[in-house]
């Protein structure tokens, strides 16, 4: 019988609990946080500083707009067409950004949106504040839980709203290279975001507030659901040769992993983690208490739902 198939089971010499020290302090969730609040500091700054004093109209990059990726696929059509032009509220440096996430997405699948996107930061803290307040708060653990309960009645929903974000990358991408303009940016949370100084009532706005409640009860929802760059990251992700791998002789299928993970994949009974959504923070690795159970590997790409 192997431990996979009894769980209780221990293997002398092989699923050995991992040691826990001076590596607690260093390991990935650290160095992902500080990479997370870096560049959510970045922006930040950016932000406050449009609010105060208002845009360089001669230094296109002192715009938050102009480091997000996602404006370079929007307008990628316009600029490969005429080679000099861009749709309104990009910039040269939309496409780099692009470039500089496509090849993370080559390298590291999704890490972009695991390790650097404020707006993936963001849910994952409104999350981490829900789930302390939750330890510490009985009456809302309980009232939470119960709306969870509620919620689970929907889950079947949950594998067919991953689509939704498909959609929304072939109307953004495909409506600007159409229209010449930004369809998307007026229901997009992240231009909300970034303009909350101006005041501005828009549908990107309701998604936004709607994105954040949201958080308090499930991870990373808009990642999850609606993230046209997301999914794009994902897609070309699945050419990257590393990969989250599983040894089934070691794993005592105890699922810590499957409840870590922020984008609710089911990990404790695959090989390999092959999912477009797989976000890269490795916290299903660090979380895992078997020493070889769960690891990060580089090989050939594993193509596959
Ligand atoms: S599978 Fe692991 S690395 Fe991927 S999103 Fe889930 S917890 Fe993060
Ligand atoms: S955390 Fe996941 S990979 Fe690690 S032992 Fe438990 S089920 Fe296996």
């Amino acid at each position: 019988m192997t431990a996979q198939s009894n769980p209780n089971q221990v293997i002398p010499g092989s699923n050995k609990p991992k040691k826990r020290g001076i590596r607690t302090f260093l390991n990935h969730q650290t160095l992902r946080r500080l990479s997370q609040i870096g560049v959510g500091s970045f922006i930040t700054y950016l932000i406050v500083r449009n609010a105060l004093i208002g845009e360089n109209s001669g230094i296109a990059t002192t715009s938050p707009e102009a480091y997000c990726p996602f404006g370079g696929l929007e307008t990628l059509y316009k600029y490969i067409t005429t080679g000099t032009s861009f749709v309104s509220h990009t910039h040269l440096s939309n496409v780099v950004m692009l470039i500089a996430v496509l090849v993370v997405a080559l390298l590291f699948r999704s890490a972009f949106c695991g390790w650097l996107c404020p707006l993936g930061y963001l849910q994952d803290l409104v999350s981490k504040v829900s789930g302390f307040l939750q330890k510490r708060i009985p009456g809302l653990r309980r009232g939470i839980s119960s709306l969870k309960e509620k919620g689970t009645r929907l889950a079947v929903l949950d594998r067919y709203l991953r689509y939704l974000k498909y959609l929304v990358l072939l109307w953004a991408v495909g409506g600007a290279a159409v229209f010449g303009y930004m369809v998307f940016r007026d229901f997009d949370p992240w231009s909300a975001l970034i303009n909350i100084a101006e005041f501005s009532f828009t549908p990107g706005l309701i998604i936004l507030i709607i994105t954040l409640i949201a958080s308090i009860f499930i991870e990373r929802p808009w990642c999850r659901y609606a993230c046209p760059l997301g999914a794009a990251s994902g897609l070309l992700g699945k050419l990257s040769p590393t990969n989250l791998k599983r040894d089934a002789n070691v794993c005592t299928s105890c699922k810590i992993c499957t409840k870590t993970c922020p984008m609710g994949l089911k990990i404790h009974d695959v090989t390999t983690v092959k999912s477009v959504d797989c976000v890269t923070c490795l916290e299903c690795v660090d979380a895992c208490p078997i020493n070889g159970a769960l690891e990060v590997k580089i090989g050939l790409p594993v193509i596959g739902k």
